[in-house]
């Protein structure tokens, strides 16, 4: 069986650089490759780039299995990007929710996804990669753990000590992202997380199972 809706490895991920601008692309130059074509061997998969596919592939397989299909999708997409319009990332198993528990330890039906684990009462995606927030370089920093790494709010404190509903940390009011997304360059609150049905997505002409 090929799962086969538009994985995000073939899409164009824009590139943010560290010190660059938050909210401005990289401007490409005419003729020039996407990615860094100093890298050589353009067959080498990063450690990363394989944890998101296979990420991707086991989101894809439990949107066949159950129907729901779960995406975090930008709510003001770039023009003209039918991929963002759609998602930015595909929900599966082990993705992670702003309570800091994995959609699998959620409720996966369509009157609730609320946490089995905590008070969370609806999965939210978040980002576990730096890859997802256009970090690309940190995973190759010395004492970097990716076990304990996690996207952080203005205040500087991460996702997970703010409370799961009202977004609330220690001192700070709301959930704000300190970080931009690799899809879309835009932050995590102008985003949602949403459960469509087959149904749902046939009607809004977006793709579901292809089975080849
Ligand atoms: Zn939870
Ligand atoms: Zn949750
Ligand atoms: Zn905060
Ligand atoms: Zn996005």
């Amino acid at each position: 069986m090929t799962v086969s809706y538009t994985s995000r490895s073939q899409r164009q991920q824009p590139v943010r650089r560290p010190g660059q601008q938050p909210g401005r692309r990289p401007v490409r130059q005419p003729g020039q490759q996407q990615g860094d074509s100093k890298k050589g061997n353009s067959f080498f998969i990063s450690p990363g780039a394989a944890a998101m596919m296979n990420s991707e592939r086991s989101a894809a397989e439990l949107a066949i299995q159950t129907g729901v299909y779960a995406v975090y999708r930008c709510t003001i997409p770039p023009p003209n990007d039918p991929y963002t319009s759609d998602f930015c990332a595909r929900i599966g198993p082990n993705s992670r929710c702003f309570c800091d528990c994995s959609y699998s330890s959620h409720q996966q039906n369509s009157r609730s996804t609320k946490c089995k684990n905590c008070s969370c009462k609806r999965f939210k995606y978040i980002p576990s990669r730096p890859e997802e927030i256009g970090d690309d370089f940190l995973p190759r920093r010395r004492g970097f753990n990716i076990h304990t790494w996690r996207a952080k709010c203005r205040c500087g404190h991460p996702h997970g000590s703010h409370d799961p509903n009202t977004l609330r940390g220690s001192g700070c009011n709301h959930f704000e992202s300190h970080f931009l997304c690799a899809m879309c360059d835009r932050h995590w609150e102008d985003h949602e997380t949403v459960f469509e049905s087959e149904e749902e997505r046939r009607a809004l002409n977006r793709p579901v199972r292809l089975v080849e």
